[in-house]
């Protein structure tokens, strides 16, 4: 994908600060990051959403971001970690090209991730699991 940021790091168009690097995954430091050390873990292939990933890839994808999230933990010498990946831009997703952000952490750092947690209405969560459960089959 010629205009995909993520595609252009990938091939070395758009120079990075890379942490890891094989056939199927790149990882790299966030240029913006939320603190120090926060790194994106990249599958080379350009796919937009987790969800469209090959299962062979997405276990690479997800094996590689253990050890980054385990280097990132130690490196910055953080208590813990956040992981996630935003996937579509009504979820926040900048880059379409997918990849986990990998984000150290420490007790009272004061880093925020912004929801707001509601309360089901009566009788809705069972309904809820009851769709999701009919959509997977
Ligand atoms: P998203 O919102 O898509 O989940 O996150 C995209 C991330 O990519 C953002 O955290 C942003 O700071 C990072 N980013 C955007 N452009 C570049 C770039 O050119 N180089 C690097 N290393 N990170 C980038
Ligand atoms: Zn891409």
């Amino acid at each position: 994908m010629n205009d995909c940021i993520f595609c252009r790091i990938v091939d070395g168009r758009i120079p990075s600060e890379k942490l890891f690097e094989n056939d199927r995954v790149l990882a790299i430091l966030d240029i913006n990051p939320v603190a120090p050390g926060h790194a994106l873990v990249l599958t080379k292939a350009h796919h937009e959403l987790v969800t469209d990933l090959p299962a062979d890839l997405l276990a690479e994808w997800i094996a590689r971001t253990q050890e980054i999230a385990r280097a990132v933990v130690k490196a910055a010498s953080a208590e813990g970690f956040n992981l996630l990946s935003n996937n579509h831009k009504c979820s926040g997703q900048a880059i379409p090209h997918v990849h986990f952000h990998v984000i150290p952490r420490r007790t009272g750092d004061g880093i925020k991730f912004a929801w707001v947690p509601v309360k089901y209405p009566e009788g809705e969560m069972g309904a809820w699991a009851e769709k999701i459960r009919k959509a997977m089959g």
